[in-house]
Formats: C-alpha cells, sequence, structure tokens
C-alpha cells in the first residue's frame, strides 16, 4: 500500500488579457499567475482494486467522474493502464481549505496534485513536460499548477514562461460566500460586448504575440517591485463582472481605500484580492475592511507569494 500527502496551491491573476479566438475554439490569453499558500491537501492512497475514488470535505464538491481529481486519476488510468492493473487504483481525499468557484483554480489544482501524487504512486517516471501536457487535457489551468511560482501563460493559459520570484508579497483575499460567477459566463458576456476588439482565428502566431500587453507587468515583476505590479494589476474580465455584480465592485473599492499596492479581482471571480509588503500588513486590511463592510457572509484569506506548485506534504 503506497501513499502520498500533497499539498496543492491556489493561484491569482495579476494579469489577465483577452486577446481574442483561437482555430480550436478557446479563447487567446496572455495571463501572469502567481501561487499563493492557501492550499488544499490532496492524501492519494492506493488500494488493491482496479477503482478510482474521490472524496472531498466540502459538502459541495462532487465526489463523483466530474470531480477534476478524478478526471486526472481516469486520464492516467486511460493511458497507462498497465500500471493501474499492477499497482491497484486510488483513494483520493481531498481536504479542501480553497474557497470554490471562486476564480482560485482549485479544482485545476487538485488535479495537478493528483497527475503528480498518481505519477509517484504508479511509478511512471514522467517528466515536467509530460506531466504538463497531460495536465493541459484536463484544462487550461492544470500545467500552471504543477510548475507553480510566477508565469506568464499564453495560448489557452498552458504554454508557460516562468518570471522571477515573489515571495516578498502578500495578499488579502476576500468573497462573499454566496456568490458565484460562472466562468462560462463570464467568457461569454465578454465575448458579445467586445468582440470587435478580439484577433480573428485565422492570425498567426505572431500577429497574436503582437496584441499582447503584458511587457509592463512582466518587466515590473522581473524588478521585483511591488507597488509597480500593485499598479499594473489587469483582469478585462472585471469589464464585465464588476457592472453586473456590485458585491465585487464594493470590495475593490474598500481594498482601494486602504492604501494597498493594488487590488483586482481574481479569473473570473468573484475573489477580489489586495496586494501588501508585508503580512502584517495584510492582516491590518483584512481587519478595517471587515470593519467596514460588517457582512457575516464576507470571507476572507491572507496568504503569501510562493514559489512552488504541487510539493509532498511533508517537504
Ligand atoms: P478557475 O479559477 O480555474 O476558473 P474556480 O476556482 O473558479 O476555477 P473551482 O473551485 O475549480 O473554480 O470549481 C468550479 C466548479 O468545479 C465547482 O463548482 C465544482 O462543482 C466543480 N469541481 C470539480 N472538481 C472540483 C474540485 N476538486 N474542487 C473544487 N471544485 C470542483
Amino acid at each position: 500500500m503506497r501513499s502520498y500527502s500533497l499539498i496543492a496551491p491556489a493561484k491569482i491573476n495579476l494579469y489577465l488579457e483577452i486577446i481574442g479566438d483561437r482555430p480550436d475554439g478557446y479563447h487567446e490569453l496572455a495571463m501572469v499567475l502567481q501561487s499563493i499558500s492557501l492550499a488544499d491537501q490532496i492524501d492519494i492512497q492506493s488500494i488493491g482494486i482496479d477503482t478510482i475514488s474521490v472524496r472531498c470535505t466540502h459538502a459541495e464538491v462532487p465526489n463523483d467522474q466530474t470531480n477534476l481529481a478524478y478526471r486526472a486519476a481516469a486520464l492516467l488510468a486511460q493511458q497507462f493502464p498497465d500500471a493501474m492493473a499492477q499497482f491497484g487504483g486510488v483513494e483520493i481525499n481531498i481536504k479542501k481549505n480553497i474557497p470554490i468557484a471562486a476564480g482560485l483554480a482549485g479544482g485545476s489544482t487538485d488535479a495537478a496534485a493528483v497527475l503528480v501524487g498518481l505519477d509517484l504512486i504508479w511509478q511512471l517516471g514522467l517528466t515536467q513536460s509530460e506531466l504538463e501536457e497531460l495536465a493541459a487535457q484536463i484544462g487550461s489551468d492544470v500545467p500552471f499548477c504543477i510548475q507553480g511560482g510566477t508565469a506568464l501563460a499564453t495560448g489557452r493559459g498552458e504554454q508557460l514562461s516562468p518570471l522571477t520570484n515573489l515571495d516578498h508579497l502578500y495578499v488579502v483575499l476576500a468573497k462573499y460566500r454566496n456568490l458565484g460567477i460562472s466562468t462560462v459566463w463570464a467568457y461569454k458576456t465578454y465575448r458579445q460586448q467586445f468582440n470587435d476588439t478580439y484577433i480573428s482565428a485565422a492570425q498567426d502566431l505572431q500577429t497574436r504575440q503582437q496584441r499582447v500587453h503584458s511587457g509592463p507587468m512582466v518587466s515590473a515583476i522581473m524588478h521585483r517591485d511591488g507597488a509597480e505590479i500593485g499598479q499594473l494589476l489587469h483582469n478585462d474580465l472585471e469589464k464585465v463582472a464588476l457592472p453586473e455584480y456590485p458585491q465585487v465592485l464594493q470590495l475593490r473599492e474598500a481594498f482601494e481605500a486602504q492604501g494597498v499596492l493594488g487590488t483586482m479581482m481574481s479569473g473570473s471571480g468573484p475573489t477580489v484580492f489586495a496586494l501588501t509588503e508585508s503580512e502584517a500588513e495584510a492582516l491590518r486590511v483584512l481587519e478595517a475592511v471587515k470593519t467596514q463592510i460588517a457582512n457575516p457572509e464576507l470571507e476572507f484569506w491572507t496568504a503569501k507569494f510562493i514559489s512552488t506548485g504541487i510539493r509532498l506534504a511533508h517537504s
């Protein structure tokens, strides 16, 4: 019987630009993704029979084949049936700390952890790029979740260029408990409203790359300049989310009033984050905004920027 415990960090988007259409039907994106210390724990254990089972501590996360952690295990079982026959199936337990449907890639990071854990349990010896190629079949954010740290993500988000480590920065995250924004809704609405700005799927790679405006953000990251990074935070999806969800705008304004380095919605939302240069400042901002808004439905977290993706719990 083999078992592994893995730490699966959440991500935030420091930058999210929608470039246009791709021939494969996905959106062409340019993003800067950042791993943070808020993380799920994934325990994977081999069992004697040829089955995959998933359990999660969060009641709203499905325990069936739609769980992204299950999909990751099923993909490896399909690709490596001999390994499953030799080492048996697996039981996956997810201790959920990352809020769900929050724009923090909670499901994607669980899937990434299962790929890394099963590679060990089934002794597959996959390389980082083989793991990331499999990860891309599960979802666009999954390859980044494996690698982690700070990265520029292009294409549909799966082409990664690692950037400088920013582990001197902290973040406060806030989200209304019962507020969810559908990722599909956010992109569909953006398409309806901003279709005239899209590059067409027929454009070549060079034309796509010329449309990307992430240069100043990448440069600020290379200089590890927290104040500049805070100023350059960008998320195109805010253009559709802020008018529709006043709670997101309210959080943005409350963080801004605290003089943080910068504040932005993460991914397709609805989580809003604020950057600070110390943990003490993150805690001060958290308390100030919590007191100001005083709504029991509002949840807060603080976290640190980290330079790793999936890792073993005891390392
Ligand atoms: P992203 O930032 O990648 O858009 P997200 O943080 O907005 O992701 P998730 O937490 O990954 O969203 O979950 C979105 C939906 O996926 C949930 O409503 C849930 O039903 C389903 N889901 C499937 N597997 C998982 C999982 N392991 N953890 C969380 N949600 C999962």
